[in-house]
């Protein structure tokens, strides 16, 4: 039994492989705890994987998974949490924007009976002014829109107990929110602040269409708001409307008929077009996602297995991953 796995989702990360594996063995060294490092390859298109595996060679703590193609950061992260066997499980990205040096004190943090303890950024370096306001708007939204309440300025990077692990793996979602769903599962919670570095090297794969579809994602599945707004947006027009009518009414008793109103007419149907579009078009989002829900494909696929094996994915499952394993076919 390992304490502690650390969880490492890599998409053509080749460049950082080295540096990540130096610093991260060091701060885990210096621990003193037994551990884990799961590398979950994720389509890489260069050599990634074939580094990983050159490093299993030498370090038999590393353990890789490979999946069949780019499935996207959450969902190789869920994989590598699937197969994570420790008293604690950390996800870190791999391009060294969460330092490593800073697992130090989430232990710590952990040592003292918080379940999950979440590194919260002081700063953003080498992120735009645009990106920025973008994101704290949309954290403002989102708190304002759901019950949970998400910690501004938190990414994946995090301890989470065994606790919380067993309960995230019960939640069989596609759409994989992930810092939605972290604060779902709640237990007990504290933050470590940290100076969020540059990516070492490479490029990141966000872009602003990414970013938005991140966010329509984020808040579908957490709120019904979006679909709910209709009915007053309607029950609005319809008095505003309504009372419009009792006006022209008493204007043609009073003063007969003269007829004018072409631009109004106009303006108020392509108004109404708008708004009935807009409406579908929100309803569509709901819809697809069921859409996507309901069709139950696995999450992931698995191609290959580097020190892992799935009969311990279903024994971890059966002794405290509760039923993930039944409702979550793979
Ligand atoms: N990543 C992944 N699959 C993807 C995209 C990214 O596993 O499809 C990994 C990537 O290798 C890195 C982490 O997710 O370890 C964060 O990615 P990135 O640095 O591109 O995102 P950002 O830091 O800009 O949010
Ligand atoms: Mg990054």
């Amino acid at each position: 039994m390992v304490s502690l796995s650390i969880v490492v989702p890599l998409y053509c990360e080749a460049p950082n492989v080295e540096l990540l594996f130096t610093r991260l063995e060091q701060v885990v060294d210096a621990l003193g705890l037994s551990y884990e490092i799961i590398c979950v390859d994720d389509g890489s298109k260069d050599e990634t994987l074939d580094l990983l595996i050159l490093h299993r060679h030498r370090n038999s703590a590393i353990k890789v998974i490979s999946l069949s193609r780019n499935f996207g950061k959450d969902i190789a992260m869920t994989a590598g949490i699937d197969f994570a066997q420790g008293d604690a499980v950390i996800p870190i990205d791999a391009d060294l924007q969460d330092p490593p040096e800073l697992i130090g004190e989430l232990v710590a943090k952990w040592r003292e009976g918080f379940e999950v303890v979440y590194a919260q950024r002081r700063s953003r370096q080498g992120e735009t002014w645009m990106k920025r306001t973008t994101a704290k708007a949309f954290y403002r939204l989102i708190s304002s829109m759901t019950a949970i309440s998400i910690p501004r300025d938190t990414g994946d990077f995090r301890l989470m107990d065994r606790r919380a692990v067993d309960a995230l793996k019960q939640l069989p979602e596609r759409t994989r929110f992930m810092k939605g769903l972290f604060a779902w599962v709640g237990f007990k919670q504290t933050a470590v602040p940290y100076d969020r570095a540059q990516r070492h090297l490479g490029q990141t794969k966000w872009n602003y269409w990414r970013l938005w579809n991140f966010a329509l994602d984020g808040i579908t599945s957490f709120s019904f708001g979006p679909l709910r707004i209709w009915s007053y947006v309607g029950l609005a027009i319809a008095l505003v409307a309504f009372g419009r009518g009792v006006f022209l009414i008493l204007r043609t008793l009073i003063f007969g008929i003269d007829v004018p109103g072409y631009a109004s007419l106009m303006v108020t149907m392509l108004f109404l077009g708008g708004v009935q579009l807009m409406t579908l078009g929100i309803m569509g989002e709901y819809l697809g996602r069921i859409y996507e829900e309901v069709k139950g494909r696995p999450l992931y696929l698995v191609r290959d297995l580097y020190g892992l094996s799935e009969t311990e994915v279903m024994v971890s499952r059966l002794e405290g991953g509760g039923q993930s394993g039944d409702r979550r076919s793979r």
